[in-house]
């Protein structure tokens, strides 16, 4: 009974089979009641009587007395054969007033049905009265008993077949109805027992086609994270490895005094120790970025400023490395509501990048500039370029263009994943435009205040 399929079964037919019963229940009184009414009137038609009272008007002018011919004797003989019983009858004036009925009050008025089924009685094609039938008799002739049995046994059986019909028409739209949403529940299960393929065919109303089509895509975002998070931890531990096959490497090396224990090997060792550090905190990071735990701390800030500072930072290096820098800031730019430090960190991430993929010779610029939707800011190099097909990729985790050199040159490859977060956590957006060859920019924008 709990079944959604035996509910709406159930609720269809007790539903059909009650509307046909009350319909069949009421044709059958209003058969019944009419016939006896149409027998009656015909009787009555036929027994002269209307004729008998149109007379008596027509000589008294009035209907003073006229019940007398509503009486037993008045029906005449055309009443009464066949063992029928008699009628119950009244008489109303031409304007609708009773005047002579042996069972209800005298003097009320008929209403519009009434009227329309009594018979007119008529003096000089004038109404002069109503005869109403107000009740056939009980018993009929043998005949009228067989007709009537056979109508009745017609609207039994025509209902019993309609309300038959109606409930296998209510069971199969009921199943039609439940099927597409068994189907989700397959794929529901089936998901839940680790298929990730597991997809719910769209069929069926409307609404059970939403559900359907939010169970599929949830499933397909499901797959993708799952996916996603395998990869995360196959590069994680790739990641890890090279470090610490370093780290390991050159402890045996000492160990089995292949190398001496010199202070520039522990340096080495050392350094291996501080790329793993870097990688560990950036990992961190991402994922306290991912659950929305990392903490900004948002004020008013002048991105110029900040620019001006971080580049300076560069410069020394840069100059080291034979490359040129040069900063370039707009003069009118609105504040931005923006944690300094973050922000400080993802200039500094795109600089260093800048200053990774740049030769001697190159340049690197620093812009600032009034942007529709806030502040935009650049950083343009003269380096390698990103090959086209790298550049839907370099936000992602761990994605280098050029493997083994960028790790090569220290990039743990969530610089830029780590950058998209925080600048989409300040509610702006970051890009790149490069042409390989040339050189690339790198660009972002912050809201205004
Ligand atoms: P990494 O720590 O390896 O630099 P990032 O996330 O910062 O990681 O960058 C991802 C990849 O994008 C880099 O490995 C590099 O291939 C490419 N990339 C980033 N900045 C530049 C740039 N200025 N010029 C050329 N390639 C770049």
């Amino acid at each position: 009974m709990n079944r959604l399929v035996v509910r709406l079964s159930v609720a269809f037919a007790t539903l059909i089979l009650l509307v046909t019963g009350i319909l069949a229940i009421a044709i059958d009184r209003l058969a019944d009641s009419s016939f006896r009414r149409y027998l009656a009137q015909n009787q009555i038609a036929e027994s002269g009587l209307s004729e008998r009272l149109a007379i008596w008007y027509a000589q008294h002018g009035s209907w003073d007395g006229a019940e007398r011919l509503l009486s037993v004797g008045g029906m005449g003989g055309g009443y009464g054969q066949g063992g029928a019983q008699r009628p119950l009858l009244a008489l109303a004036d031409a304007t609708g007033r009773v005047v002579a009925d042996p069972h209800a009050i005298v003097g009320e008025s008929l209403n519009a049905t009434q009227r329309r089924a009594a018979l007119p009685i008529l003096v000089d094609q004038q109404v002069v009265g109503y005869l109403v039938v107000q009740a056939a008799g009980n018993r009929l002739s043998r005949a009228a008993e067989l007709f009537l049995q056979r109508l009745r046994d017609i609207i039994w059986i025509t209902g019993g077949i309609v309300a038959l019909t109606g409930a296998v028409i209510g069971i199969a739209i009921a199943r039609q109805l439940v099927q597409p949403l068994q189907h989700v529940a397959l794929a529901v299960d089936e998901l839940r027992q680790g298929h990730l393929t597991a997809r719910a065919v769209v069929e069926g109303p409307i609404e059970v086609r939403r559900v359907a089509e939010a169970f599929n895509a949830m499933a397909t975002e499901l797959a993708a994270a799952n996916q996603q998070r395998r990869q995360m931890i196959a590069d994680i531990a790739h990641e890890l490895r090279t470090p610490l096959t370093v780290i390991q490497g050159n402890l045996r090396a000492i160990l089995d005094d292949v190398y001496p224990l010199s202070r520039e090997e522990v340096g080495k060792i050392y350094e291996a120790t501080v790329g793993l550090r870097r990688l560990v905190d950036d990992l961190r990071e991402l994922s306290l970025a991912d659950t929305g735990q990392l903490t900004l701390h948002r004020q008013p800030l002048d991105l110029n400023q900040l620019l001006a500072r971080e580049a300076a930072l560069f410069r020394e290096l840069a100059t080291v490395q034979g490359v040129a820098l040069h900063v370039t800031l707009a003069s009118e730019i609105p504040p931005v509501i923006a944690d300094g430090e973050r922000i400080a960190q993802v200039v500094r991430n795109l600089l260093s990048n800048a200053l990774r993929y740049t030769p001697a010779g190159g340049q690197i610029m620093v812009t600032s500039t009034a942007h529709e939707q806030g502040v935009l800011v650049s950083v343009i190099d003269t380096g390698s370029g990103i090959e086209p097909t790298d550049i839907p990729h370099i936000f992602e985790r761990f994605y280098r263009s050029d493997h083994g050199r960028s790790r090569a040159k220290g990039g743990s490859g969530l610089g830029l994943a780590i950058a998209e977060r925080l600048i989409a956590l300040h509610g702006g957006q970051i890009g790149v435009e490069s042409e390989v060859g040339k050189g690339s920019r790198f660009w972002f924008w912050l809201p205004a205040a």
